[in-house]
Parts: C-alpha cells; sequence; structure tokens
C-alpha cells in the first residue's frame, strides 16, 4: 500500500460496490485460483454459455457513494406533496408508535429473516404470527385466519376462488359482487375471474338475494361508507349454498358487530391502518379468515402449535399440503411470499394500543366524523347516508369540481372518482382543527360552527351513527399478550425478546438458495421511512406523487436495460403475482391474434411450485418436461411435447439459470423451438442475480420475466414478505400490462384489468431497489453477478470433497447456487438432509433450502455479499457435520444417539440434569469454538410437523396452557 494516492483513488475508498461485495480483491484472487481462474471475466467465460453473454455493458450509470446518492434521492423524494389526504377507499393514514418503526420496521433483526422454514430459530415471528391471527380471528368473529395476504384486492379474488372450491352450488358460475366494494378490489376480482373462467355479476347488494351464485362479497362499511346489516343478505346468499365474503375495515370492526357474527363465511380487508404507512400502496398486510370447516382451502400460510421433542409448545407453519410448494397446480393459490413484516407490525400496534385503546382510537375517528357529518348537515349539505364510521359520501352535485379545486388549493384530497359526489374518510392522524378546516373549505368562512358545541351536542342527545343492532357486543383481544405491553418499557422487550429467537442476517449467513438472502444495505432502507415516501396516498392526483412517479420511472428504466426487455410493469407485489400477470399478458397476446385455444403451459419438473400453481390461475393446462440426468431440460422431451400440443401451446415457464443451478446451453434453443410453435417464453427471473450484467432473458430471446425485487434487487424478506415482483416484456406483450381502475398508470394499457389492489404495487420499498442500483451503477451490478458465481463455484469446490454437487454445467461449474447431494449419505447411515439442516443450527448457521427442487439435498447460494471467512465458516460447518455422519456411520453412534438425530440443541439440553446421550453437551452446544464465542441458541428443540398438523391450534394458546407444560 502506497501513502502518496490521488485524490480519486481516495474518493474511491469509500464506493458503496466494496461495501456490498463480501470479498476483497485480494479474497476474489484466493478464490479464483482455487477454480483454475485468473479474472472474474474468465471464470464467467468458463461458466456461462458463449451464445448468450452479452455484448456491450449495461447502460446504468457509474457507482456512486452513499451521501450522493440519499442527496439526490432526498429531492426527487420533496416533489411529493404532502397534502392532507382524506381520500379513504381502504388506505387510512395512521400513526405508527416509534417503538414500534425504530424496533421493528427499520431494525434489521425484524426485516432481513426470511419465511420461517426452520421454526426452531424463527419462533419469535411465528409467535408474532399467531397473535396476528389471532387478532384477526378476534376482531372477525371467525375462527381461522392466515399469516397475511398479499392486498385486499388479492385476498378478496381469494375468497372468490376459496368459494369455487367449497360451495355446494356447482352448477352456478357467477361471482356475486356488491357495487358498492371499493372499485380496485371489484377490478382485481374481475381480473381474476375472467381468467378463471367464471362470470362476475356486479349489481347493489340487496341484489345478492336473488341471485344464484357460488360466492359474494360485500363491503362493511361500503366504499361510500354506509354501515347496513348484512344479516339476511349473506343467509340468502348460503341458502343456494354460496359462501358469502365480506371486506371489511379493520378498525371498525372494534366498534361494529363482527362479520362472523352476521354470518360470513370469509372476512378479508387490510390491516394496514393498524400502524402500517400508506407507502403510496404498500406494502400492507391483508387479512383473510374463514370456518375452521374451510381450513385445508385456505390460501396463504398458517402458523400453527405444535411441540417439540421436549414435549414444549412450538410453533410451525401448519398444513403446508395446501401451499403451492408442494400441491403445485392443485394448490390452493400461488401465494409464496406474503406479508410478514407488515402483519407484525400491526399486531405490534394492536398490542401496543391493547383493546380498549384500539377502541378508544375507532371512537375518536368516528366521533370526528360525526362532528363533521353534522356540521356540514347543518348547514345544508345532503349525505348519501345516515350511517358512517368513518366515511361519509357527500352529494354535492354540479358544486363537485369546485369544491375539489378549493380543497386542493387548501392541500386537502377528497374522494373524487364517484358522480356528483365527494367522499371524505377521517383516519387516526386526523385532529379537531382539521375538522375546522374542512367546514372552511366545504362551507367558507364565517360559518360559524363550533367543533366543542357539536360535540356537546352529539354526547347529550347520543347521536349515533352506527345502527344499534350492529353495535359491537362481544369482546375481542382478550389475550395476555394484548393487555401487558402497554408501557414503552414493556413493549420495547417483548419486542426484542421475540426478536431475539429468530435468526436473521445480521447474526450470519442464511444460504437459502433460490431465495437471494444478500445484504439489505441500510442506505438502500433509510429512505422508506422518510415522510415523503412513507406518507402518501396511493390514489393521490398524480401530480402530486412527482417524487415517487420520477423515482418509479428511473427504476423502471434501469430495470428494462438489466433485463433486455422494452416494458415493464411495476404493480405485481410478489414474484407469484408477477408470475400470473405475465401469463395473463401472454393469454391476452394469443386472444389479439385470435389464438383463444391456445391454454398448454409447459413447466419443467425442476420448477418453483409457484409456476404451475400461476399457470392454473391462468386457467392453463401444465404439461410437465422431464429433466435429463445432467439436470437439464431434456430435450427430447421437450420437442416431442412441444410437437403434441403445438397448435394448443401457450407457453413454456422456465428459470435461468435453472433452478437446479446451471446455465443450461440449449436456452436459446429452447425458445427457439417454443416460438416456433407459436408459443412464448416465460423466463421466471427469481434467479436474475447470476444474470444482471452478463447476460439478460431479453438478450436471451424469452418475451416475459417477473423480478423478485426481494430477492436480486436488495428488498429485505421481513421474515417472510413483503417482497415486489415487477415484470418486463417484450414490446409485443407491452399493450397487455395491468392498468388500474382508479389511477392511470398508462394509456395503452387500458381495459386489461388490475393484478393489484395499488396501481404501483408496493411502491413503498421500491427506494431501496433504486438506491441499490444507484449505489453500485452499471459495472458495480456486473461485479456483484460476477461474485456471487464466483462464491457459489469457490463453495462448490470446497464442499465437493465431502458431499457431491448434484448437477453442473460446462467446465464443471455451476451458476450462483449449488445443490449438494445427501441421498448417499441417507442411504449410508440414515442421517438425513433434515438432522443436517438442523445440526447447523447448533453451529450457528440457518440451513440451506432443504429438498427443493430435489428431494434429500440442500441448495446452497451464498450470495456477493457474504465475506469469504463468513463462506469459509459455514462450509467448515459442513465439513465437520460429515465427520459427525462418518461417526454414525462406522457404527460410533447410533442412528438415535447422535448429535445430528437430536439437533437443534437448546440450553434446555445444557442444564438437563438426567444428560445420558452418548455425546457431550459441549458438543452438542458448542461443537466447534467458533460457534461458541457467537452462539445462537435455538429456543425450542426439533418440532414435531405432524403432531401440529393433527392437532391444529391457529390461535394463541391460554396461559394455563403454558403453565400446565
Ligand atoms: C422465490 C421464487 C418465486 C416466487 O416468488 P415470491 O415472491 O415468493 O412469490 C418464483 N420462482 C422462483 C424460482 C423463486 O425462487
Amino acid at each position: 500500500m502506497t501513502d502518496n494516492l490521488s485524490l480519486q483513488q481516495l474518493e474511491n475508498n469509500d464506493a458503496f460496490v466494496q461495501r456490498h461485495i463480501g470479498p476483497d480483491e485480494a479474497e476474489q484472487q484466493h478464490m479464483l485460483a482455487t477454480l483454475g481462474a485468473t479474472s472474474l471475466d474468465e471464470l464467467i467465460a468458463q461458466t456461462v454459455p458463449e451464445n448468450i453473454l452479452l455484448e456491450k455493458p449495461m447502460q446504468i450509470g457509474d457507482a456512486q457513494t452513499e451521501e450522493s446518492v440519499l442527496g439526490y434521492l432526498k429531492q426527487v423524494a420533496s416533489q411529493n406533496k404532502l397534502y392532507k389526504s382524506y381520500i379513504g377507499m381502504g388506505y387510512s393514514d395512521t400513526l405508527v408508535p416509534n417503538v414500534i418503526l425504530r424496533n421493528v420496521m427499520e431494525n434489521p433483526g425484524w426485516y432481513t429473516a426470511y419465511t420461517p422454514y426452520q421454526p426452531e430459530i424463527a419462533q419469535g415471528r411465528l409467535q408474532s404470527l399467531l397473535n396476528y391471527q389471532q387478532m384477526v380471528v378476534d376482531l372477525t368473529g371467525l375462527e381461522m385466519a392466515n399469516a397475511s395476504l398479499l392486498d385486499e384486492g388479492t385476498a378478496a379474488a381469494e375468497a372468490m376462488a376459496l368459494s369455487k372450491r367449497v360451495s355446494k352450488n356447482k352448477k352456478s358460475n357467477v361471482y356475486f359482487i356488491a357495487d358498492d366494494v371499493h372499485p380496485q378490489t371489484i377490478n382485481v376480482v374481475k381480473t381474476r375471474a375472467e381468467m378463471f373462467g367464471f362470470e362476475v355479476l356486479v349489481a347493489p347488494a340487496k341484489d345478492a338475494a336473488d341471485a344464484d351464485v357460488f360466492g359474494a362479497l360485500f363491503q362493511y362499511p361500503s366504499t361510500t361508507g354506509e354501515i347496513t346489516d348484512l344479516t339476511d343478505l349473506i343467509a340468502a346468499v348460503q341458502a343456494k349454498k354460496g359462501i358469502a365474503s365480506v371486506a371489511a375495515d379493520i378498525l371498525s370492526l372494534t366498534l361494529l358487530k363482527a362479520p362472523g357474527e352476521l354470518g360470513a363465511d370469509v372476512v378479508l380487508g387490510s390491516s394496514q391502518r393498524f400502524g402500517v404507512p400508506l407507502g403510496y400502496g404498500g406494502p400492507h398486510a391483508a387479512f383473510f379468515a374463514t370456518r375452521d370447516k374451510f381450513k385445508r382451502s385456505l390460501p396463504g400460510r398458517i402458523i400453527g402449535v405444535s411441540q417439540d421433542t421436549r414435549g414444549n409448545q412450538a410453533l410451525r407453519m401448519a398444513l403446508q399440503t395446501r401451499e403451492q410448494h408442494i400441491r403445485r397446480e392443485k394448490a390452493n393459490s400461488n401465494i409464496c411470499t406474503a406479508q410478514v413484516l407488515l402483519a407484525n407490525m400491526a399486531v405490534f400496534y394492536a398490542i401496543y394500543h391493547g383493546p380498549e385503546g384500539l377502541k378508544q382510537i375507532a371512537q375518536r375517528v368516528n366521533r370526528l366524523t360525526t362532528i363533521l357529518a353534522t356540521g356540514l348537515q347543518a348547514k345544508g349539505f345532503e349525505l348519501a347516508h345516515d350511517t358512517w364510521f368513518d366515511t361519509i359520501t357527500l352529494n354535492v352535485g354540479d358544486k363537485k369540481s369546485a369544491l375539489v379545486e378549493k380543497a386542493l388549493a387548501n392541500e386537502i384530497n377528497f374522494r373524487t372518482d364517484l358522480d356528483g359526489q365527494i367522499g371524505i374518510s377521517v383516519d387516526e392522524t386526523t385532529s379537531a382543527s382539521d375538522i375546522a378546516q374542512l367546514f372552511d373549505v366545504l362551507i367558507g368562512e364565517g360559518h360559524g360552527l363550533d367543533i366543542d358545541a357539536i360535540d356537546a351536542q352529539i354526547t347529550s342527545e347520543s347521536i349515533s351513527s352506527i345502527p344499534a343492532e350492529l353495535v359491537r357486543q362481544s369482546d375481542f383481544l382478550t389475550n395476555e399478550v394484548f393487555n401487558t405491553h402497554h408501557s414503552e418499557t414493556e413493549m420495547l422487550r417483548y419486542i426484542k425478546h421475540l426478536e431475539s429467537k429468530d435468526l436473521a442476517l445480521n447474526h450470519s449467513m442464511i444460504s437459502l438458495g433460490s431465495c437471494t438472502m444478500k445484504l439489505n444495505a441500510t442506505a438502500e432502507m433509510i429512505p422508506v421511512t422518510w415522510p415523503e415516501f412513507a406518507s402518501l396516498h396511493p390514489f393521490v392526483p398524480v401530480d402530486q406523487a412527482k417524487g415517487y412517479q420520477q423515482m418509479i420511472t428511473e427504476l423502471s428504466d434501469w430495470l428494462v436495460e438489466a433485463t433486455g426487455y422494452d416494458a415493464l410493469s411495476m404493480q405485481p407485489n410478489s414474484g407469484a403475482q408477477g408470475e400470473y400477470a405475465g401469463l395473463l399478458a401472454i393469454q391476452k397476446y394469443h386472444e389479439s391474434r385470435g389464438d383463444t385455444h391456445r391454454n398448454v403451459c409447459l413447466i419443467p419438473s425442476s420448477a418453483h411450485g409457484t409456476n404451475p400453481a400461476s399457470a392454473q390461475m391462468a386457467s392453463m393446462k401444465v404439461v410437465v418436461v422431464k429433466c435429463d440426468a445432467k439436470g437439464n431440460v431434456d430435450m427430447d422431451d421437450l420437442r416431442e411435447k412441444a410437437e403434441q400440443v403445438s397448435e394448443n401451446l401457450s407457453c413454456i415457464m422456465i428459470t435461468y439459470p435453472s433452478t437446479h443451478g446451471v446455465y443450461e446451453e440449449t436456452i436459446r434453443e429452447i425458445c427457439d423451438l417454443v416460438h416456433a410453435h407459436g408459443g412464448q417464453v416465460y423466463m421466471d427471473g427469481a434467479n436474475m442475480n447470476a444474470q444482471v450484467g452478463v447476460t439478460s432473458p431479453g438478450f436471451i430471446g424469452s418475451d416475459v420475466s417477473h423480478l423478485n425485487l426481494h430477492k436480486t434487487f436488495c428488498i429485505p424478506h421481513g421474515g417472510g414478505g413483503p417482497g415486489m415482483g415487477p415484470i418486463g416484456v417484450k414490446s409485443h406483450l407491452a399493450p397487455f400490462l395491468p392498468d388500474h381502475p382508479v389511477i392511470n398508470v398508462d394509456q395503452t394499457t387500458s381495459g386489461n384489468g388490475a393484478v393489484s389492489a395499488a396501481p404501483w404495487g408496493s411502491a413503498g420499498i421500491l427506494p431501496i431497489s433504486w438506491v441499490y442500483i444507484a449505489l453500485m451503477g452499471g459495472q458495480g451490478l456486473r461485479k456483484a453477478t460476477q461474485v456471487a458465481i464466483l462464491s457459489a463455484n469457490y463453495m462448490a469446490k470446497r464442499l465437493e470433497e465431502h458431499f457431491p454437487i448434484l448437477y453442473t454445467g460446462r467446465n464443471d461449474k455451476v451458476a450462483h447456487e449449488c445443490i449438494i447431494d445427501l441421498r448417499p449419505l441417507k442411504e449410508a447411515s440414515g442421517i438425513t438432509e433434515m438432522d443436517v439442516a438442523k445440526r447447523l443450527m447448533d453451529y450457528g448457521f440457518h440451513a440451506p433450502t432443504m429438498s427443493f427442487p430435489v428431494a434429500g439435498t440442500l441448495m446452497v447460494e451464498p450470495t456477493e455479499s457474504e465475506p469469504l471467512s463468513e463462506i469459509d465458516r459455514f462450509v467448515d460447518a459442513l465439513i465437520a457435520i460429515r465427520k459427525e455422519i462418518a461417526q454414525v456411520e462406522s457404527g460410533e453412534w447410533t442412528l438415535e444417539d447422535n448429535p445430528l438425530h437430536n439437533a437443534p440443541h437448546t440450553m434446555a439440553d445444557l442444564v438437563d440434569a438426567n444428560w445420558s446421550r452418548n455425546y457431550s453437551r459441549e458438543l452438542a452446544v458448542f461443537p466447534t469454538a467458533q460457534a461458541a464465542t457467537n452462539k445462537f441458541w435455538p429456543t425450542v428443540n426439533r418440532i414435531d410437523d405432524v403432531y401440529g398438523d393433527r392437532n391444529l391450534v391457529c390461535t394463541c394458546p391460554s396461559t394455563e396452557s403454558y403453565a400446565e407444560e
């Protein structure tokens, strides 16, 4: 090292790229040397098929420092205008309790965890999600709830799909939607229905009484604020064997009779207003509850109570046989990533306030609304309804545009999409002075109304806006957890208590193949909670969201460049949702050419479960294509199948590099073959981390892909969501991208229908990917891909002496991940992949992806962000575990009494007075000196999956049942 560096060299010292990428230059050289390569470019040439290597670098600009990127983005964000929004329509501003903002939303202990596939080191968020399910069950008055869906619109679409599955009215193909459901919900459900081939009837709610339908959806309170007793309509639908669903406002349920008590079969909605920022549309968690008898038809993840090997209560994901990763095209839905972080925030909000606190927030919101309504009526305004919770709709006729203009001039947004009416929704952030301002704007100065006087009148006359028969009588949130943590000290400690049970990226690497658990840099996260991004309602006039529009356009342009496509839709809010949107575009394209019969989707057997599940949602027929002995698509089988279905071929869904972790040499041939049969190529972009800057889907020849921004582009996984799944398309598919019924996202796509409730999906987390790309620049992104490939190959190289690497491509190289095959060891020793996965916990690691895409294997993906020391530590742990397996093979340990079979080990093991195992406690809990210095304690022993599904409990057990143990 020299002491006389130039200014530029000194400035480069602070480059972000070198912090994002784990191994430094010297370490990269060392890793390259073990692989017989001298440079990253040489390694890429040895690994990636020549005919797909990009010919010119991406045009994405130069890498920048954190300071300059955040400075620029702050300026962009400040173009967003933070008006007071009374728009409602399922989105309400909320006060995020600061203790939750900082310690959950902004805390990597919560936001960098993955879906709780390894429940022994995920009991914290599992507990929190169980609390969430309890909260939903209580508020909705139903029996079973899942742990979140993507948004209210898609939850309603899932309710329709569930209705079709369980309804005994098998003759009807019609789904009824009350016309006073939120417009974006109607639109999302219609899009879904069209693809399923269901008919949709949108009509006044009362018409449901006479309709012969397999299901019906109502909104409670209605989109314009009315509260009606749905009991008779629900009964009428059920009398004809239809399933009745109710979309409800979560805060209102603290005051209103629960829809479950009105007889509803399904209750759904958004939990956003429980302390989750608006974020210009998301991410927010949708809730979904149903009757116990429909539990096997529930979409999404469900948390259940089970027990561990010591008989202690332990939590896990229940009834997974409903889900896409097991049931594939027969799954209940394609949902994979959901909204775990936001569900957790919502339930922490409920815990923070408690049932009384929530009720008072609701009462305050309702009281302010009543004051507003009373004052306006006194001044001659006509209300559309005489009941309300937080929303009133004014019949203003031809005065509408003048009133809206005046409001805008006062930095106020009303709901404006209703003919001759304006809607006003009050929320937790609304104050009495805001109501006074509304009087000024709507009536004019000098109106003489006095808030306190109106309030006194309401109190003394007991004026109620809620029909007496719909006032909630039943208790809710009686469980202890909702009634104890009301001081900030207790709240802070409860959050920390749960956090500390969970292994996240801030402890050690999570090498989950296919999931790309890379660094989520702090600089990327910071803008998410800037008010300029966090506080915008999704339906504000677009000219108030110029900052968002600029950021989204820039991000979109970069992603178009990185994918080699021509256009992009930012609407899908998960990878699976992107698949669905992409397949929809393909089907609409075929239709536009008169090819309505093209409905076959070819899917290689190695595909992710969401692929066949999404194809099913697009009413496609899935034809599985075999893989050959090397893990590649069996070209003969593909040729044969494509030939067989040629006439009716819609598309192929293919992941690249393959889910087997290799760059298939025949990918261009595959694209050509499918095109020759008139089909389209859907390339699953979840593995873009092995493509960016090196090759691209568009360049390879595919037509459409989704991108998992929560994998390749640094959005953290949040413990199982949020995510974003925008889709890129070639120009011929661009006219078939989603639109939106409330906000015009793109003139050219109008009429296609929405796939998500919000126009730009979970726009609130897009700054993360934007900052990542801006920090890395085109070259940095390419380098990240190269190092991801380097690290995977280095790891494969070190492991191959100890475990067979199942598949490799050219020059024996893997792509960005590799599969280690444990089946031979299982054969020889009886030790399973599960034993290895659990034993890794004792060494302080989260297991890699288990038994996907091949049963009996582990799939490891280190990503570019893991430093060499961590990669080596992980490999060393696996090698040590291999030696332990050898001791079982040799008979030194029996199959029942060895540290693998009994893993993970807990503190209960360490202090067990009756320890009588054939190995020491030290070996059990501190297998290496390194594990001892950075110990992560699983809080439960191995969990019994079967017990949990047999004895299904999906709400919080009472304190007594914990005490019984
Ligand atoms: C993660 C993944 C998906 C699904 O993405 P979600 O955001 O979880 O819906 C699809 N395909 C592959 C290959 C994946 O790894």
